[in-house]
């Protein structure tokens, strides 16, 4: 079972696609990198070249792969989409970048988990538009060039860090995708609404918003959840009550943090007195992923002040205890 807030991109997320704004002045928010793009995209126009290699980097849900696509319809060139881990060979990259079109836009997804192979035979394409390919086995083995169309590489990541550095270095534009502000996510909610023909009001898609970790993949999914609980109770439309239940309903509290999130800090709180404590550790002791520690929890549960990290592991905040209705360590009740 998937949990509703989950902020990755689900098998039955789909719908949300046809969603996707198609123009930079349908991109709510993000306003620094939407505007230094602008000016990127409109000086390589008047240029009549490519666009300098792009990095979007931030947690999932952002609207990164949203953003790759307004860039190609800017430009007005073609785009491809894939991911690090389905390049698995340098050949599969080959095929992928042999096949594009002058200055068509390739969009690599998770470009941290690309392999090693792969990701050496990338400099060369991003640096120089070439290949370089060894052809044969052994002593008679050759590297022959292949030149390749001007193109622009946007690689999406949710690991800056993990990047290798020669990898990062070739990127001439580096936006870093932040949590959306509850008004921009009215905005959004207001916006797909208006799309599924959904009645929503004000206050009722300010609630939502509050409650959707600053993600709009969240907040469009909490969006269709509510939207079921109005019509099975027969409100005309969602008001700020009917959100509000719906959300209890659901268990997102009313800082947007799900069942994981507290048991996160529960865990940290209850097994290891508040921290510091290794992320392999929290990982373990809640079933998950440390990536999904790293780039889901983790991020959000930062920016609300509930957790910190320290050079010897995360540590919860006051606010976490105060937040769950825990006691704070250290502090007399007297
Ligand atoms: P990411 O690639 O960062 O995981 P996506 O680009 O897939 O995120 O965005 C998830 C969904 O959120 C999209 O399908 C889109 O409907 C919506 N979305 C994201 N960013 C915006 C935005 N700025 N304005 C409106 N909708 C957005």
């Amino acid at each position: 079972e998937h949990r509703i807030i989950e902020t990755a991109d689900l098998p039955g997320d789909s719908w949300q696609y046809s969603l996707r704004p198609h123009y930079l002045k349908e991109y709510i928010g993000q306003t620094k990198a939407k505007e230094n793009l602008r000016v990127f995209i409109e000086a390589a126009k008047l240029r009549k070249e490519a666009l300098d290699h792009v990095l979007l980097y931030g947690p999932p849900g952002l609207g990164k792969t949203t953003m790759a696509g307004i860039i190609a319809n800017e430009l007005g060139v073609n785009l491809r989409i894939t991911s690090g881990p389905a390049i698995e060979r340098p050949g599969d990259l080959a095929a992928l970048l042999t096949n594009l079109q002058e200055r068509d836009l390739l969009f690599i997804d998770e470009i941290h988990r690309l392999s090693h192979s792969v990701e050496e035979v990338l400099y060369a394409a991003m640096e120089d538009y070439a290949l370089d390919i060894v052809i044969g086995k052994g002593p008679s083995a050759r590297s022959v060039r292949i030149d390749l169309p001007p193109f622009t590489l946007v690689g999406a990541t949710t690991q800056v860090g993990r990047l290798a550095p020669p990898l990062r270095d070739r990127f001439g534009v580096i936006c870093r995708l932040e949590f959306y502000k509850p008004e921009e996510l009215v905005l959004i909610i207001r916006r797909t609404a208006q799309i599924l023909d959904i009645e929503i009001e004000e206050q009722g898609a300010l609630e939502i918003a509050r409650r959707s970790r600053g993600t709009p993949r969240i907040a469009n999914r909490l969006l269709k959840r509510v939207r079921d609980f109005a019509q099975v109770a027969g409100a005309p439309a969602i008001t700020s009550d009917i959100a509000s239940s719906a959300l209890d309903r659901l268990e997102v509290d009313r800082c947007g943090l799900d069942r994981t999130d507290r048991r996160v800090l529960q865990v940290i709180i209850e097994k290891f007195g508040g921290g510091p404590v290794g992320l392999d550790t929290i990982a373990a002791a809640i079933s998950e992923s440390v990536d999904a520690v790293e780039d889901v929890y983790e991020p959000f549960l930062m920016q609300q002040g509930f957790l910190n990290r320290t050079p010897r592991g995360r540590v919860v905040t006051a606010a976490a205890y105060r937040h769950l209705g825990l006691p704070e360590p250290g502090r007399d009740d007297g």
